[in-house]
């Protein structure tokens, strides 16, 4: 168990676009930092319940086993505090809406262009001024929105927007990072121009993170076929996290 924080303890704030890309990417580095005394605030930029959904963003959830009456986002909300414990961090919950919900209607449309009708790029990054002004962070970790998934690209965009002059260290997205030979990187360029940073995982940490992962049984079928895929997955990304950006301490 990771002890509380000191009160002037340094704050590493980690913009997760969905409820798990954090912990799925770089969990065992934010294990690592609470383990080490930082005060470590995951916030979930894309976090928001949304009543009576409709079509596609229903059957996200449906094709789960979660009926219509389900609050789906409140029950990823509780799966995402269990996951944070794990890791000795906390969350924060912004209230924004997936993309299944701002007009992209098909699992392809999740991955593809950005529309010009989601407008969500200027709020989001007034939220993310907002929450650095809030914490003060000394360290940003982001994601590299590899397998481009809109709601990733658009994180970006208004981490870029927010120019929170923060150092920040962008994390390669898992598991898309490891899906197919030659994953879509919408910001390739653009990250290959950073340092690459690795974080070498001790075996507590792994295994914090490996904790905090399967904390997210609602996505675990989906995204690995269950918990067993999760193991396999993450034993496949190996000891090490890898980001491109500003140093890790
Ligand atoms: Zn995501």
């Amino acid at each position: 168990m990771t002890p509380a924080p000191r009160p002037d303890a340094p704050v590493a704030l980690a913009l997760s676009p969905h409820l798990d890309d954090a912990v799925f990417s770089c969990g065992g580095t934010l294990a690592r930092l609470a383990g080490a005394g930082w005060r470590v605030v995951v916030a979930t930029l894309f976090a928001a319940s949304v009543p009576d959904p409709t079509g596609f963003a229903l059957a996200c959830q449906t094709d789960k086993g979660l009926g219509p009456e389900v609050d789906y986002m409140a029950l990823r909300r509780d799966e995402d505090a269990a996951a944070l414990a794990a890791l000795g961090a906390e969350p924060v919950w912004l209230p924004f809406r997936e993309a299944p919900h701002r007009g992209y209607g098909s699992a392809p449309a999740l991955f593809g262009a950005p529309l010009a009708s989601d407008a969500i790029g200027p709020v989001l990054a007034t939220a993310i001024g907002d929450l650095c002004r809030r914490w003060r962070p000394r360290l940003l970790l982001a994601p590299q929105a590899v397998g481009g998934h809109v709601d990733h690209v658009r994180a970006i965009e208004a981490i870029d927007g927010a120019a929170p002059g923060v150092p920040t260290a962008w994390w390669r997205d898992f598991p898309y990072v490891l899906r197919g030979q030659d994953p879509a990187e919408p910001f390739r360029d653009r990250f290959a121009r950073l340092p690459p940073v690795e974080a070498a995982l001790a075996p507590a940490d792994r295994e914090a993170k490996r904790s905090a992962c399967r904390a997210y049984a609602s996505q675990l079928g989906f995204q690995f076929g269950g918990p067993d895929g999760l193991d396999a997955m993450l034993e496949r990304a190996g000891p090490t996290e890898r980001f491109r950006g500003a140093a890790l301490p």
